[in-house]
């Protein structure tokens, strides 16, 4: 699918909407206006990609709304060659605006024909992981921590140890907590065994499945 003056046209108006929600990180709304939204959606819904609403992706998941990605990276205070952790690869748009920011990004997916997509389609669009696995986020990956910060983009209904364990010191961890709705929540390492949490806003996410579901 191409990118045309058109698509951009939508996208800077999607992200005028965005920055009235309230995201004020430039660099995240520069690097969502770069990305390409329509090209990760199924072609049927391209005409709705500018739309500031989540759609369904295969596998039953959905790919997240664009206010959603705008609000989890910036909480996350990606820096350009940052090495940062995504749990929950989806459709790959999250992952291509990591890469846009200049961030080093790590990501984990669960469902095998997701994992298998994202793996040709990202590197195809210019947007290179710097590693993408098939597996469970709920344990990391802790080979290649520590992180300077970890995404999780489906709802989780409790906080990982293993993704706290994995942060640097000063790391952040973004992660909406919750099982029929999620509280978008900030760890923050402050030390080697001391955290502080903040608590934003509420959101609905796909669950952050577990092992046996
Ligand atoms: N970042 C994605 C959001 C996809 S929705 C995007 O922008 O498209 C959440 C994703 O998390 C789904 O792809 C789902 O399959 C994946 N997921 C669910 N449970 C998981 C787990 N335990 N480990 C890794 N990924 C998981």
């Amino acid at each position: 699918m191409k990118d045309t003056p058109k698509h951009q046209g939508l996208r800077n108006q999607l992200f005028k909407k965005i920055r009235r929600k309230g995201i004020k990180s430039e660099a995240v709304l520069k690097a969502m206006a770069k990305v390409p939204r329509h090209v990760f959606m199924d072609s049927a819904l391209e005409s709705h990609a500018y739309e500031d609403k989540p759609f369904p992706i295969a596998a039953e998941q959905t790919i997240s709304q664009p206010y959603t990605v705008a609000y989890q990276t910036e909480l996350l205070h990606v820096k350009p060659k940052d090495k940062i952790l995504e749990i929950g690869t989806g459709s790959g748009y999250q992952t291509a605006v990591l890469i846009e920011m200049g961030a080093y990004v790590y990501t984990v997916e669960r469902q095998h024909e997701l994992f298998k997509l994202a793996k040709l389609f990202l590197p195809k669009l210019g947007y290179k992981p710097k590693k993408i696995r098939f597996g469970d986020g709920y344990i990391g990956w802790a080979e290649h921590a520590p992180y300077d910060g970890i995404l999780v983009t489906a709802g989780a209904p409790f906080v990982p140890k293993a993704l706290l364990s994995q942060l640097k010191i000063g790391g952040r961890l973004v992660i909406p907590v919750g099982e029929s709705y999620q509280i978008m929540t900030v760890f923050t390492r402050t030390g080697e065994k001391e955290f502080s949490k903040k608590e934003y806003g509420e959101f609905r996410f796909v669950p952050l499945l577990r092992d046996k579901e």
